[in-house]
């Protein structure tokens, strides 16, 4: 033999191992369902969790048997998700918004035996009970509760189950190989369909976004991720928390502005994550309290296009580096994010501010390409200018949905994103659209994302999106959904006039309609598909 280096697999449970005994006093700090804050740290999260693997155990679960949550960010939830994926159990993050049919569809098709739960989500677990016949436990994330035990009587209580548990737990040597979390997409077409995450893919990934050009996480961070647990696990944050030792700030229920704003400063919070809509609330919090958000000096914004103005605001008014990243569930979620390399510090700052807009550029790990629309696999230059459908492979990238037995790759192993970007020489990403929301106007398309983007900078609307209405002559045309700022009196041809010399003349949308509310997914993303569905024939009512 000519030697060689150890192997040790890459296992969930060796991050909260390390956690706890190189980072065992740092802080976690959490908003509790009741509003109240806990603090404890990593060793006491690691000792919880171990406690409560022994309870699973107790259960007489079998490895890879599926144990869903539906909770917030919280502690108890952290150290539950440590003890299920830890003990080789897969741990199931369901969305609390979904509707009780999706709900019990996907806890039916995850087949989960246990569904621990936050108290607030007791009368959602209480209405879809009798539909789910094979969950065997129900266990509330909390301390005993006469209330919750009257509605379910077989409830256990978390805070019961670690109290009468031993803190020793002997993490098993699981193959890396083995599935370690379960996240449902949304299923905006058709039913959600699961990815499985293995404990290899979610260490790959926990480092792919640790690097410094990722969202560069260190024991310095203290790291708040508004972003839920249940949308692609946090974004892989706590995972990433416990390899580099940072702070973890746990919002809890609490999302608004106003209670985020009084996290960030209380507690000093350097990095932040989370969907545009949710910038958009704290800005307005900040703004009206007076913080200067001073601790914070980057935010991570994904899940949907960052509108320009939101990345000005942070930088000129708070001083903080926004990081414009993209991913999706099949993709763990990292697939870029958006560093600049020392070359761009030539650029001037317009050309610096430009380039930071895009979706970034792919860490190591994952690759990215562009294939033809119309001729499947042909391959599109990356000129940064060229759009085509993205497709992307990778260590932490999907192989096969849950249950399915074909694979959900090309032919030649690469995962069909269902956007369209394009890419430059430096792989730096510019998403247009998403295939479904583009808008094909008498043969050419248009980005709907532009459009947005363009009506955010417009400094009387609040929130905007942009779909396709159908039309008598050109097939379809862009229709903008208005949010207005309080007291604004902006009207129709107000807002379209200000579109005239930014896109061209036939971009232009054909109609403005604004409304009190846009209606928002679980994850916070602005639902186009029922805006399609409710303003998608106003042009054929009434053509322009
Ligand atoms: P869903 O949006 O259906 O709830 P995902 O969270 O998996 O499910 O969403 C992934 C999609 O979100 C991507 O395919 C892309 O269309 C969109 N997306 C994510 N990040 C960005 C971004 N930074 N800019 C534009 N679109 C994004």
């Amino acid at each position: 033999m000519l030697g060689r280096m150890m192997y040790q697999p890459l296992l969930i449970s060796s991050l909260i191992e390390h956690a706890a005994r190189y980072h065992g006093d740092t802080p976690i700090i959490s908003k509790n369902t009741d509003g109240s804050m806990s603090s404890t740290d990593w060793a006491a999260v690691a000792e919880n969790a171990k406690r409560f693997a022994n309870a699973l155990q107790a259960l007489g679960l079998e490895q890879s048997d599926r144990v869903a949550t539906i909770a917030w960010n919280n502690h108890r939830h952290l150290e539950s998700w440590y003890a299920i994926s830890g003990s080789g159990l897969v741990c199931h993050t369901i969305n609390p918004r979904l509707f009780p049919e999706q709900l019990i569809f996907i806890i039916n098709d995850a087949q989960d035996r246990v569904v621990i739960f936050d108290k607030t989500f007791l009368p959602l677990i209480v209405g879809v009970k009798q539909h789910l016949p094979q969950v065997e436990h129900f266990i509330c994330l909390d301390a005993p509760d006469d209330a919750v035990r009257e509605k379910l009587p077989e409830v256990q209580f978390y805070d019961d189950l670690i109290a009468a548990q031993s803190k020793t737990f002997d993490w098993p040597e699981l193959d890396e190989n083995m599935a370690s979390s379960l996240c449902y997409t949304s299923g905006t077409t058709g039913n959600p369909k699961g990815v499985l995450y293995s404990h290899r893919s979610t260490l790959l990934h926990s480092y792919g976004i640790s690097l410094p050009d990722s969202l560069n996480l260190s024991a310095k961070d203290v790291m708040l991720p508004v972003v839920p647990m249940f949308h692609v696990n946090a974004w892989g944050t706590p995972y990433a928390a416990a390899m580099v030792g940072s702070t973890l700030v746990l919002p809890g229920p609490g999302l608004d502005g106003a209670s985020l704003v009084q996290l960030i400063d209380n507690y000093k919070v350097t990095v932040a994550l989370g969907v545009p809509t949710i910038w958009q609330g704290l800005l307005a919090a900040a703004k009206q309290s007076g913080s200067t958000l001073e601790s914070m000096n980057r935010n991570v914004v994904g899940g949907s296009a960052c509108p320009p103005a939101m990345l000005k605001t942070f930088k000129e008014q708070y001083n903080c580096d926004t990081i414009h990243a993209w991913g999706m569930t099949e993709t763990s979620p990292l697939g870029s994010a958006n560093q600049l390399k020392a070359k761009h510090e030539l650029l001037s700052p317009e050309e610096k501010t430009q380039l930071r807009l895009s979706q970034g550029r792919p860490p190591f790990g994952v690759d990215l390409r562009l294939a033809s629309a119309e001729k499947g696999t042909d391959l599109l230059p990356r000129d940064g200018q060229t759009t085509g459908n993205l497709q992307i492979k990778g260590h932490w990238i999907i192989e096969r949905y849950f249950g399915k037995e074909e694979s959900a790759l090309t032919s030649d192993g690469w995962f069909d994103t269902g956007d369209i970007a394009s890419l430059n020489s430096d792989g730096f990403l510019h998403i247009s659209d998403r295939s479904k929301d583009l808008i094909k106007s008498g043969g050419e398309w248009i980005s709907s994302v532009e459009l947005e983007n363009l009506a955010m900078c417009h400094p009387e609307i609040a929130m905007a999106a942009v779909i396709a209405a159908s039309h008598p002559k050109w097939d379809e045309r862009p229709v903008v959904i208005a949010m207005k700022v309080p007291d604004s009196q902006l009207t129709e041809n107000e807002l379209l006039d200000y579109y005239a010399d930014k896109v061209a003349k036939w971009q232009i949308p054909d109609k403005v309609i604004f409304v009190d509310s846009i209606p928002l997914s679980g994850t916070g993303k602005m639902l186009k598909k029922d805006l399609r569905e409710q303003y998608g024939q106003v042009l054929m009512e009434a053509p322009v």
